[in-house]
């Protein structure tokens, strides 16, 4: 039985009394669930909302992590200072990651590396851009982020990794994948990591689907047969929206 995930993601938001805030309306508001409900919130929140959690079903996610542990990296925060605070997951090769700050396959799989070696579990990040869809690359473009960033791993390292497809062109825009384009990917992740790995593996990994869910379009694309769960960007800002996506 896949675990069935959704992460918020609140990028550069909130202040820390709006994450206080945001995160205490979450807390009030969710109701036991067979879900992992993770917020990857901004690395200085950490602290305090590592302490409101304590003792809830929520988990917290760094935005990214840096490819060495420790050393003479200014502004950098390594795997294993985010495990002493209480974190859980890191997300990694974000596409406003390989985009913004020029993250190849390379260090991706540095990261993916090192965050495992310190019991950091890794959300990977993959999905292509409006062009690579409308050139019909889209899903070579995936299998080679997939294979680049994940395929050295073996198959007991793979128990820690949980996929996130999302469609470079649907996020922050407003224009979300149909389910059954998001079906369609998805199920050809998971043939590929049948493919490196083996079916056990293949079915035991999360896929997720991120690109504007919203409260609107969750239950459509969470009924999907390969669809975990979902990597939620501006939704997850608002409590009830990020609840009700939950419950879809
Ligand atoms: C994201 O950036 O991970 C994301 C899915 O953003 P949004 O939901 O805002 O499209």
């Amino acid at each position: 039985m896949r675990k069935q995930i959704v992460a918020g993601n609140w990028k550069m938001n909130k202040n820390i009394q709006q994450g206080k805030e945001l995160c205490n309306s979450i807390l009030n508001l969710l109701e036991t669930s067979n879900k992992e409900v993770i917020l990857a919130v901004p690395f200085t929140h950490f602290t305090v909302l590592a302490e409101l959690i304590k003792g809830s079903d929520l988990k917290l996610a760094a935005q990214s992590c840096h490819h060495e542990l420790s050393g003479a990296f200014t502004g950098e925060i390594s795997a294993s200072m985010f495990v002493n605070l209480g974190v859980d997951y890191v997300i990694l090769g974000h596409s406003e990651r390989r985009t913004y700050n020029n993250e190849g396959h390379d260090l991706l799989r540095k990261k993916v590396d090192i965050a495992l070696s310190q019991s950091l579990k890794v959300i990977y990040c993959c999905g292509e851009s409006i062009e690579e869809r409308k050139t019909g690359v889209h899903f070579d473009l995936v299998s080679e982020q997939i294979m680049e960033g994940l395929f050295h791993l073996d198959s007991e390292s793979m128990k820690n990794i949980v996929i996130a497809y999302e469609p470079v062109w649907a996020i922050g825009t407003g224009e979300t994948a149909t389910s059954a384009q998001a079906q369609e990917m998805h199920s050809h992740i998971r043939k590929a990591i049948v493919n490196q790995f083996g079916a056990k593996v293949a079915q035991s990994t999360s896929i997720l689907y991120g690109g504007s869910c919203k409260p609107s379009n969750a239950q459509e694309l969470f009924s999907q047969t390969d669809v975990d769960g979902g990597l939620i960007g501006g939704a997850s800002l608002n409590a009830e929206d990020f609840i009700s996506i939950i419950k879809a």
